[in-house]
């Protein structure tokens, strides 16, 4: 059998991996420069490096080993999945049981009548279903101009170019620009925008940007609005809380199709199911994709409610799908991952163990001099750094340079604890005992301990002037 080993030395597969291998979100030549850390294993919310480092995974991979490493019953299901049918498609009326069973499930966990599954293989892909599903399903209702779908600054929707035009990331949108028919307005984003107001006034206000939006643009042209739960990829943005009862208002009024984005927020993440049901949306659709699978298979894919499902069917073939459309393999690892979820009881882990442990903790954190606001939710959390609390100011320097500073110390004390600009976040595996939660935090303190001394002997704890 020809397996793949570790037994090269550590500067050997750098030398390989900056030689032939192109990352993503990755400055190559600095890479070329340092050497990739190189992750060797896994078991629970634990991975060990190259070097015989035990690193405790504060980001679950990148958000979606929901059920932790290791689990050798996902193995398995893959392996005797393989073994039995390791492909077949579910094109020109054809299927097969993972994917039946898969879609079944799904149904039933989702909330509401949110009852039909489009499979994909990513978040990405899942979001570029929704873009061709939402322009058709008006096509077929006879307002084919209605083709506008509203998203947000700073969301995040995926990579590909249809992910990429939803999310409004200025650095992606300048890298191969963006597709037609796509709108942003304006974060809810109180720590950083929100000046004088207070949250609950923030929050209505930016909600209200979609109203305005719409408005702008003539209702009759405006098929869809996309938004995360929680901005993840953006920083762990916590709504206010006034901010997504408004948003479903606007969507009712318009009678605009709301699509919840739960690609992180799913499964568990925010101490229920689906985001949606902790911040109360009601969407037509949600994408889905990371935790289905705990990352153990790639697969990703659209929840869709009864209308838009029979007004799609209607229309007669969907000229849309993807080869891996409910690969077989990933159906059913995400089976057997949803078992595991369900069986032993990880959302209500979340919600009653793990969420009401750390959040002590982790409010706890904003008596450290680098820490403004720090926000949990479930256990998906981010600490905004700043040099001046009471005035919720930014650093001087470049936006970033602090949180990047930050991480490189996360990093050297074993803890991976990812930043956006000056933001630092977390979303730890679902079964994280308190004991690791409370090594999490210990982990964190000293990192930002060391972080602080770092700006202090380097004159970086200056506050921006507007
Ligand atoms: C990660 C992510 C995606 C993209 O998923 P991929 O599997 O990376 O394509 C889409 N939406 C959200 C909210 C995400 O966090």
């Amino acid at each position: 059998m020809n397996m793949i080993t570790n037994h090269l030395p550590t500067a050997e597969l750098q030398k390989l991996d900056a030689a032939h291998h192109m990352h993503p979100f990755t400055d190559a030549n600095g890479l070329a420069e340092k050497g990739a850390r190189v992750i060797t294993r896994g078991e629970g919310v634990w991975l060990t490096d190259s070097e015989g480092h035990r690193i405790i995974d504060g980001m679950a991979g990148l958000w979606c080993v929901n059920i932790g490493y290791g689990r050798k019953e996902l193995a398995q299901a893959a392996a005797k999945q393989m073994e039995e049918l390791a492909y077949y498609n579910t094109f020109f009326q054809t299927t097969h049981v993972p994917a039946i069973a898969l879609a079944a499930k799904l149904a039933e966990i989702a909330p509401g009548d949110l009852n039909h599954v489009f499979f994909a293989g990513s978040g990405s892909e899942a979001n570029d279903t929704n873009i061709r599903l939402v322009r058709r399903y008006w096509q077929v209702k006879g307002q084919p101009e209605r083709r506008v779908i509203i998203a947000r600054w700073n969301g995040y929707h995926g990579s590909t170019m249809g992910g990429g035009s939803l999310g409004g990331m200025k650095p992606i949108h300048s890298h191969g620009g963006r597709i037609d028919g796509i709108e942003h307005i304006g974060q809810p984003y109180w720590w950083a925008e929100g000046g004088d107001m207070t949250e609950d006034e923030f929050g209505l206000m930016r909600a209200r940007e979609l109203e305005a939006k719409i408005e702008e643009l003539g209702a009759d042209k405006v098929a869809a609005f996309i938004g995360e739960p929680i901005q993840g990829a953006g920083g762990v943005i916590v709504p206010p809380r006034t901010y997504w009862p408004e948003i479903q208002r606007i969507c009712d009024k318009y009678g605009i199709l709301l699509i919840s984005d739960e690609v992180i927020t799913g499964f568990g993440r925010t101490g229920n199911w689906f985001g949606s049901q902790t911040f109360g949306i009601r969407p037509h659709i949600m994408t889905i994709a990371k935790g289905l699978s705990s990352g153990y298979a790639p697969i990703g894919g659209s929840i869709i409610c009864d209308e838009v499902a029979a007004v799609v069917a209607e229309g007669g073939e969907f000229f849309h799908g993807y080869t891996y459309s409910g690969h077989p393999v990933s159906c059913a690892v995400a089976l057997e991952n949803l078992r595991i979820i369900q069986e032993e009881g990880v959302v209500e882990h979340v919600r009653d163990v793990a969420n009401p442990h750390l959040a002590k903790l982790w409010k706890g954190l904003e008596d450290h001099p680098l820490v403004g606001e720090a926000k949990l939710v479930g256990l998906m959390g981010s600490i905004a750094l700043t040099p001046d609390k009471a005035t919720r100011a930014r650093f001087a320097s470049e936006e970033g340079t602090v949180g990047f500073r930050c991480r490189e110390r996360c990093f050297a004390n074993d803890l991976i604890m990812r930043h956006v600009g000056d933001r630092m976040i977390i979303a730890p595996p679902l079964v994280i005992t308190p004991e690791e939660i409370d090594t999490l935090v210990a982990r964190a303190r000293k990192s930002l301990d060391e972080c602080h001394a770092g700006l202090k002997a380097d004159g970086l704890l200056v506050a921006k002037k507007d």
